[in-house]
């Protein structure tokens, strides 16, 4: 199946089964929002709890903080990002729509990659096996010719950005030829800065009221309570302060569904170390970040990082962990060594100092920052993305099933009678009676097991549990395994410690410490 045909589906199966729904649906929808349904919310909490737990308990020297949406908008001039948090933005006069001119461009670029690609696969299928890929692209006149093409405007493009200049950028959209793809036409205006943050006022007076923001990052939030904790906790460095929350960004082209929302949520954790230390820092979390990633077991060849080579003012090393999305490999996590950029704004426009001082060289200092940033949602998606499979079964019926981890999953067991009547359904609220204080159940009798069965795969319940005639005698169940499906009879007493073992958070926490 078509990598676009999988992504259409997954979104339809998210909304089918309680997932992700639009937000606003009965009034249309709001662009690039959207609500969490009854099972996403599940699978959500769940990602938000493997990250929270892996960074506090595991490291005894991460604490957590909940910090306002609103914060004093100071922090945010501060921070740089009512000057320079922006996307040059230009509009088709004939279609009215609005595009970000960097991402008009970069689709121009990958438009000429796919050339290169279709030539190399071309010469693939002529040459059969003796095809030398490398000399090919090497050698032939066509790709090298569309290699320079797409060499020079990379290169031109990198520098029109690293200036930001804005006039450069048109002329390129228009040396390109590029046109809008809903009007087909090159009538572009000048392409504007766009600031990303949403604005509100505060306070009830007209005179009184004073303009605030809608954080677009839920890291200054840290760094604004980096005194508060450190003296509080009586925190030593290095130490990390993690937070999880809703970041707010009013993204000029919002695509590909959760993945770049208006509103979305972030766990981020910002690491105080020696000025110094910084580098052995970032390549500790870089590394500890990949490790969480991979315990899940989506598959370790689905992720890469990308070292960024053009850094932001303040950073000093920067990489993103990327996921193979439906659409490509794109960036999931970022992880950021940004100095003492942000404490020692906060510091110059607070007027207020923040230092650390530090007993074991009997100095004080500005502390240097390792951040590891990461979006709920696009997690979410690349957990789902993963997880989305269509399986031929033996009797040539298809089953969806999400291939979830089971610790993530939102329904760990599902309980079902085998008829509605002889007890059975009394019995099966018996079983669930004690589980449920430890793991979520669902209980369905309606339709066939086969049917109930392929519920449970469409949501990624980990376990089933059928209640027959026998379990009355016994007191044995049919447990069912989602991805095995294979069945086993068991022991009613067994069930707590046998479904344990498979969902608990302790068994993927330890997957990090051991791997
Ligand atoms: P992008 O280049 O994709 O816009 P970014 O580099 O601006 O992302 P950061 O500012 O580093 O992103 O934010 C950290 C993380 O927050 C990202 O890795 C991503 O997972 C998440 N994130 C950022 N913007 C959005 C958004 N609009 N919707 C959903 N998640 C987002």
């Amino acid at each position: 199946m078509a990598q676009e045909d999988v992504f259409k589906k997954l979104v339809s199966h998210c909304k089918e089964y309680g997932f992700v729904f639009p937000s606003s649906e009965i009034y249309d929808g709001l662009a690039a929002v959207y609500d969490y349904g009854q099972m996403g919310v599940e699978l959500k909490n769940n990602i938000k709890r493997y990250w929270w737990d892996s960074m506090t308990l595991l490291n005894d020297n991460i604490v957590g903080i909940d910090s306002a949406v609103f914060m004093h908008p100071t922090i945010w001039k501060a921070s740089g990002h009512v000057d320079a948090f922006n996307d040059p933005l230009i509009d088709n006069r004939d279609s009215k729509k609005r595009y970000r001119a960097d991402v008009l461009i970069e689709d121009a670029i990958a438009k000429i990659e796919e050339k290169i690609d279709k030539e190399v696969e071309k010469a693939r299928k002529r040459f059969g096996e003796n095809f030398d890929e490398k000399m090919y692209r090497e050698t032939n006149p066509r790709v090298l010719e569309y290699t320079q093409k797409r060499d020079a405007l990379h290169e031109r493009f990198a520098a029109a950005m690293s200036e930001m200049n804005l006039e450069e950028l048109r002329q390129i959209i228009i040396d390109q030829e590029i046109v809008c793809p809903i009007s087909g036409t090159k009538n572009w205006t000048d392409v504007r800065q766009f600031n990303l943050m949403f604005s509100t006022d505060m306070g009830s007076t007209a005179d009184g009221a004073m303009k605030v923001y809608l954080r677009p990052e839920t890291a200054q939030g840290i760094f604004v309570n980096f005194l508060n904790v450190q003296k509080t906790g009586r925190m030593r460095i290095p130490f990390g302060i993690a937070q999880i929350g809703k970041a707010f960004r009013n993204e000029i082209v919002a695509r590909q569904f959760i993945f770049r929302m208006r509103e979305f949520e972030q766990m981020e954790m910002q690491f105080f170390v020696r000025p110094g230390e910084e580098m052995t820092w970032f390549n500790h979390w870089k590394e500890f970040r990949l490790r969480w990633h991979k315990a899940l077991g989506l598959g370790d060849h689905k992720y890469r990082y990308h070292d960024h080579e053009k850094l932001a003012h303040y950073a000093n090393a920067a990489t993103d962990i990327e996921f193979e999305m439906p659409f490509g490999f794109k960036e999931v996590e970022g992880i950021h060594s940004r100095t003492d950029f942000d404490l020692s704004q906060h510091e110059k426009f607070s007027g207020k100092k923040i230092q650390y001082f530090d007993p074991e060289l009997n100095k004080s200092y500005t502390p240097y920052v390792i951040e590891t940033s990461i979006g709920v949602d696009r997690m979410f998606l690349s957990v789902l993305a993963a997880a989305y499979k269509e399986e031929v079964l033996e009797n040539g019926e298809t089953r969806v099933v999400l291939q979830l981890p089971a610790a993530l999953a939102p329904i760990k067991v599902a309980v079902m009678p085998l008829v509605r009547k002889d007890g059975l359904p009394e019995k099966a609220n018996e079983i669930i009676n004690s589980l449920k204080f430890d793991y979520r159940c669902q209980y369905d009798e309606k339709d066939s097991i086969g049917k109930r069965y392929r519920r449970q795969d469409a949501i990624g319940t980990p376990f089933c549990i059928t209640v027959d005639h026998q379990t009355l005698e016994d007191n044995t169940v049919t447990l069912r395994e989602r991805d095995s499906m294979e069945q086993h009879r068991v022991s009613i007493s067994e069930l707590h410690a046998l479904i344990g073992e498979k969902v608990s958070f302790r068994t993927l926490l330890q997957k990090i410490v051991n791997e």
